[in-house]
C-alpha cells in the first residue's frame, strides 16, 4: 500500500484528496492523509445562513468558462444546486467623487469594443476617448517583456483608464495592485493579443466575432452553489474516511527519508511529516498550501526552491457582509454592485449587491450587501476591531448609496496572506519552481500560487498533483511526473 500525504485542506488540497479517493475506490493499492491546520476543511471557502441569507465568508462563486469547478459538483452529486448569476441584471458602477458612474457596455476588462457607449460615457474624459480611438487605428508596439497590467494599460489606453477602470477591476477582483501584477500571468490572453493584433481593441473584437459563431445562449458568467460555496467542501469531506482527515493538525516540518523505509522501493527516497502528534512516513506528499508555507517547509531541503516560493507575495483582505429589509434598499441603483478607485482615498474596494447576483441566496422581501476592503492597498484594516470596521463600512455606504438605515445584522471575516498576486516576471520564477521541484522526487505542489487564483484552478492544481502522485508512487515513475 502507497501512502500520499496532503497538506492543507483548502480546496485544492480537498479535490487532490477527493480524486486519490476515487482512485482506491476503483481498487489501486493507495491510502492518503490530509492534515489541516484549522479547525476546519475548506481553507478561504466558508458559508454560514443569517436571517436565511447565504453569507459567504470568501469566494462568492466562480467563473463560468472555467469548467473544473462545475464538473467537480457535478461529480460529487451537486449538479442541482449549480445557479447561475442573474446577467440580465449585470451592471457594475464605478465610484466617482459622489457619483456612480455604469461601466459602458461593451468594455471587455479595459477594452473599449463598443463605440457609441465609449463615447458617451462620463467615466473618461475626451483625451482617455480620443486614446482609445487611437489605440485601434495606431495602436503602440507589442511589449517585448512582461510588464505590470498598469503598464500595458496605459500604453494603449492611458492613465485615467488605470486609475478608473483597471486598478479597482483588479482591487476588487484579485486584492491586487495593478503596478505589481503581471500582464503575462494575470491576463495573458491580453499579452497574446497585443503580439497578435497590436491594437487590443482589434484582438477583442476579432475574439468576439469568433464566439459569435457559436450557437445558443451565453451562459452566465459566474456560477455558485444555491446553499454557498462550502457545499462542495461539505460534498467533499463527506466522502473521505474521516480517520484520514486530520484537522487542528498543522505540520511543522517534512523532511527527506533515504530509501529502505516506510515500504519505499529501493533508490525511491520516502517523505516524513512533523505535526504536534508525531511523525508519519509517506511515499509523495502533495502541499497544498500558500507559497509561503511551502516555502517554509521546504526551506531546509532546497533554499533556492523556498527563495522562489516565497517570492510569490499575497495580500490580505476583509469582507464585511450586511443584511438589510429590502425596503431599506430602495435607492440601490440597479446592478451587481459598485468598485472604487484608490484615487478616491476609501477604505471600501468594492461592494455586490448579493440579492441581485444570484437569485435565490436572500429570501424575499431581504437585500444583502458584501463589502470588500484590505487588499494591496490597506492592509492595517485587518487590525481593526469589529466596531470600527462595521462604523468604516457604514459610514462610506451613506456617502456613496445615500444608505441611513442600520443593517439587521453584520459580518465580518477576515483573511491574512490568502490571496496569492502575481507579480511582475511570475512564469519565469513559477517555472524555476518547477525546475527545482522536479529534483524533489515525491514532492507535489498545488494551489493558488501557481497558475490561477481562482476556486476552478486551484481545483485543476490539486487533481493533477493527485495524477502526479499516483504515478509517482509507482515505483517506476517516481520523479517523472510533469509537475
Ligand atoms: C475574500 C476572498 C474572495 C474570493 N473570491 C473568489 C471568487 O469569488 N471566485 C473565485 O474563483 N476565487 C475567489 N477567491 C480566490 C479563491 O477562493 C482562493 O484562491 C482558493 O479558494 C484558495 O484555495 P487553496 O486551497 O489554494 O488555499 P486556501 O483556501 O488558503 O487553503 C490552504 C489551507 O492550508 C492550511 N494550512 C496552511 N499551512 C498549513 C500547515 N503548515 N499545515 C497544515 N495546514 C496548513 C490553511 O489552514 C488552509 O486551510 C477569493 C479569495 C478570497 C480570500
Amino acid at each position: 500500500m502507497k501512502r500520499v500525504g496532503i497538506l492543507g485542506g483548502g480546496i485544492a488540497g480537498l479535490s487532490a484528496a477527493w480524486s486519490l479517493e476515487k482512485a482506491r475506490r476503483s481498487g489501486q493499492p493507495i491510502e492518503y492523509r490530509l492534515f489541516e491546520a484549522g479547525e476546519r476543511l475548506g481553507g478561504v471557502i466558508a458559508s454560514e445562513t443569517a436571517d436565511g441569507c447565504v453569507v459567504e465568508a470568501g469566494p462568492d462563486s466562480f467563473l463560468t468558462e472555467k469548467a473544473a469547478a462545475a464538473q467537480l459538483c457535478r461529480e460529487l452529486g451537486l449538479g442541482d444546486e449549480l445557479i447561475g448569476s442573474n446577467d440580465a441584471e449585470r451592471k457594475t458602477y464605478i465610484v466617482v467623487g459622489k457619483r456612480l458612474i455604469p461601466l459602458p457596455d461593451g468594455l471587455m476588462f479595459m477594452v473599449p469594443t463598443k463605440l457609441a457607449p465609449t463615447a458617451m460615457t462620463r467615466l473618461f474624459s475626451l483625451r482617455t476617448k480620443l486614446q482609445m480611438a487611437r489605440e485601434f487605428l495606431f495602436p503602440p508596439a507589442p511589449a517585448t517583456n512582461d510588464e505590470s497590467v498598469a503598464e500595458m494599460t496605459r500604453r494603449h489606453f492611458g492613465q485615467e483608464t488605470v486609475d478608473r477602470l483597471v486598478s479597482p477591476l483588479l482591487a476588487g477582483v484579485y486584492g491586487g495592485d495593478a503596478d505589481q501584477l503581471s500582464v503575462r500571468a494575470v491576463l495573458g490572453r491580453m499579452a497574446d493579443m497585443e503580439k497578435k493584433h497590436r491594437s487590443l481593441t482589434r484582438g477583442m473584437l476579432a475574439a468576439r466575432r469568433q464566439r459569435g459563431t457559436a450557437k445558443g445562449p451565453a451562459p452566465p458568467l459566474f456560477t455558485t452553489l444555491r446553499g454557498g460555496m462550502s457545499q462542495m467542501v461539505d460534498a467533499i469531506a463527506s466522502q473521505l474516511p474521516p480517520e484520514w482527515v486530520h484537522l487542528g493538525t498543522e505540520v511543522h516540518a517534512i523532511d527527506r527519508m533515504e530509501s529502505g523505509g516506510h515500504g519505499t522501493p529501493r533508490g525511491v527516497s520516502g517523505w516524513t511529516v512533523e505535526t504536534p502528534f508525531g511523525r508519519e512516513v509517506f511515499d509523495a506528499l502533495i502541499l497544498a498550501l500558500p507559497a509561503w508555507g511551502s516555502a517554509s517547509l521546504l526551506r531546509p531541503i532546497d533554499h533556492p526552491l523556498a527563495e522562489a516560493l516565497s517570492g510569490v507575495a499575497y495580500s490580505s483582505s476583509i469582507t464585511v457582509t450586511l443584511g438589510y429589509e429590502i425596503g431599506r434598499l430602495r435607492n440601490l441603483p440597479p446592478g451587481f454592485g459598485f468598485l472604487v478607485p484608490a484615487t478616491e482615498k476609501r477604505a471600501l474596494l468594492a461592494c455586490t449587491f448579493v440579492h441581485t447576483k444570484f437569485a435565490g441566496r436572500v429570501p424575499e422581501g431581504k437585500g444583502l450587501l458584501r463589502c470588500f476592503l484590505g487588499g494591496a492597498r490597506n492592509d492595517e484594516l485587518l487590525d481593526e476591531s469589529h466596531a470600527r470596521l462595521t462604523a468604516i463600512v457604514l459610514k462610506e455606504l451613506e456617502q456613496i448609496l445615500g444608505l441611513k438605515a442600520p443593517p439587521s445584522f453584520v459580518r465580518i471575516y477576515r483573511w491574512r496572506q490568502a490571496m496569492a498576486q502575481y507579480g511582475v516576471g511570475h512564469l519565469e520564477r513559477i517555472q524555476l519552481v518547477r525546475d527545482r521541484i522536479a529534483e524533489l522526487p515525491g514532492i507535489a505542489l498545488a494551489g493558488n500560487a501557481y497558475r490561477g487564483i481562482g476556486v476552478p484552478d486551484c481545483i485543476r492544481t490539486g487533481q493533477e498533483a493527485a495524477e502526479w502522485a499516483l504515478r509517482a508512487v509507482d515505483a517506476a515513475a517516481v520523479g517523472a511526473g510533469a509537475r
